[in-house]
């Protein structure tokens, strides 16, 4: 297995469980990929980046459970937004039966009005009637189908790209409508619980300390540290590694789940170039993440995160809230509590092309007077430490199209596999992606000797109305 992300772990895990020897080679010195936290000069730990999961992730929710890590995931049922005068607004789950579940939050959101709500209702309708497949959504982008279903712009930029910027990491342009529209039918209206979301209360590499444990007791082994610079084939199937200290392993199979601009440079020409099988990830874009972590000295925000409408600032996460709620204490909660009443938030700023020529300066204040918006307090509260991380190439793009240039876990070479968020899982660049992939290239590596198993859990089922058309849906498909 080569790569100690998502899509290596999970695949990692279920193979040993399944009774195989695997041994991990991963480059960097500790797992989770882009999915990690790491220690800073001063002591303190910060994610990469704040990841959250949702509802609607049944696959991911099955590796953390595999890996002992499901306690460490808190899930919040009310979503918490406000706009640029400062007014809260709530999105919460009530009696009715979905997709009519969100209706009475939705019909007392402030930030839209009227002519919004009633645009947005019709869109949300098309999805919810078509089974999360409405007609004629192909290689368009989510804004041409948001400008075809009459969408007003408050509709477009106080809702749906609100939603969908900070879930695809991609404007909404240079988003497959089809992406678009699956993230409201899975979180939005075909489930009661698909929308929760769920916040890790640990730093995020404290959910893998399982997964090393999972493999070792099958008679496997973690490396880290342990960069693969290339990979041999001969007569079209898979020979050897060749590590970065120049010595060569061989393997009966070889898993290869690192970021597809790096495999690009790993395999043989025969793959990667012209009439290649893997030729096409060439055309895969990827699109920059912006996360700025500011410590202020007091408490400045209570709810536990707060989605920004009218800013740069997408998402505030409340570090020392959301660390606060682990029972049994951890590394990173006991920093916070020690530091009394100080707080650390932390900013996330999705599809950010527009800050990643900005230098850290230009970004930190941006984020303040931000806040200053939303968040009164920091007005007068100390800034006592600012990080800025910009992840250049955090996602793929999902752009309209791009489904044809991800190839499948299983290719045209014997005894080699590939996993990455970015394969063909029918998903976006996302944590639950990542983890489909690895499922399924466990699949097609035990199907492959013989011993076929499967590990790919169901989505959840539609539930009331939402069956009742996804069902009709599936039933008028030719
Ligand atoms: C800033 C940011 C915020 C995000 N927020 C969210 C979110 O909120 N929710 C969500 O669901 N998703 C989010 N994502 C996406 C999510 O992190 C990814 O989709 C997922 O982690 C990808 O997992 P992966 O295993 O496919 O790839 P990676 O995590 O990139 O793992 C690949 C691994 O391979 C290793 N590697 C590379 N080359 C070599 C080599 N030559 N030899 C050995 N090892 C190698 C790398 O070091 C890495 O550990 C975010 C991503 C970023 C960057």
């Amino acid at each position: 297995m080569i790569g100690g992300g998502l899509a290596g772990l999970s695949s990692a895990v279920v193979l040993a469980d399944a009774g195989l020897q695997v041994r991990l080679f991963e480059k960097r010195p500790h797992l989770g990929g882009r999915a990690t936290s790491y220690t800073l000069p001063d002591g303190s730990e910060v994610d990469n980046c704040q990841h959250v999961t949702l509802g609607c992730c049944t696959n991911l929710a099955d590796f953390y459970r595999r890996a002992g890590a499901e306690a460490k995931i808190r899930f919040y049922d009310r979503l918490y937004f406000v706009d640029r005068q400062g007014r809260r607004s709530t999105i919460e789950a009530s009696a009715l039966p979905p997709p009519l579940h969100m209706a009475p939050s939705f019909l007392f959101f402030s930030a839209l009005t009227v002519a919004d709500k009633r645009s947005i209702a019709r869109a949300l309708l098309a999805i919810a009637r078509g089974g999360g497949s409405p007609p004629n959504v192909n290689d368009i982008s989510m804004l041409d189908w948001l400008r075809r279903m009459k969408q007003t712009p408050g509709a477009i930029e106080r809702f749906w790209r609100v939603v969908l910027v900070s879930a695809l990491d991609e404007e909404l342009d240079r988003t497959d409508a089809r992406y678009g529209i699956d993230v409201f039918w899975k979180s939005f209206l075909g489930s009661r619980g698909g929308y929760r979301v769920g916040i890790p209360s640990v730093p995020l590499a404290d959910l893998y300390d399982g997964c090393r444990g999972a493999i070792v007791r099958r008679g496997g082994e973690v490396k880290l540290r342990s960069g693969v610079r290339e990979i041999r084939l001969c007569d079209g199937r898979f020979e050897c590694v060749v590590m970065e200290d120049g010595s060569e392993l061989a393997a009966d199979l070889c898993i290869v789940a690192v970021p597809h601009e790096q495999l690009l440079g790993m395999v043989p020409r025969e793959l990667s170039g012209a009439g290649g099988s893997l030729q096409g990830l060439r055309k895969i874009r990827t699109a920059p993440i912006t996360g700025v972590h500011f410590w202020f000295d007091r408490q400045v925000m209570t709810e536990p995160f707060l989605t920004l409408l009218d800013h740069t600032t997408q998402w505030v996460f409340n570090k020392t809230m959301l660390y606060g709620c682990e029972s049994n204490g951890n590394g990173a909660a006991s920093q916070l509590r020690e530091r009394g009443r100080t707080q650390y938030l932390q900013l996330v700023i999705s599809a950010s092309y527009d800050l990643v020529s900005r230098s850290r300066q230009e970004v930190i204040d941006l984020c303040r007077r931000e806040l200053q918006d939303v968040l009164p307090t920091t007005r007068d509260a100390k800034l006592e430490k600012a990080t800025v991380i910009k992840e250049v190439h955090a996602t793929f793009s999902p752009e309209p199209g791009v489904d044809r240039w991800r190839p499948a876990q299983d290719i045209d070479v014997k005894n080699l596999y590939l996993a990455g968020d970015w394969t063909r899982t029918g998903w976006p660049a996302t944590m639950e992606g990542a983890v489909r992939s690895g499922y399924l290239a466990a699949e097609a590596v035990l199907a492959g000797v013989g011993r076929p198993q499967k590990f790919l859990q169901p989505d959840l089922p539609s539930e009331g109305l939402s069956k009742h058309w996804a069902h009709r849906a599936v039933a008028s498909r030719p």
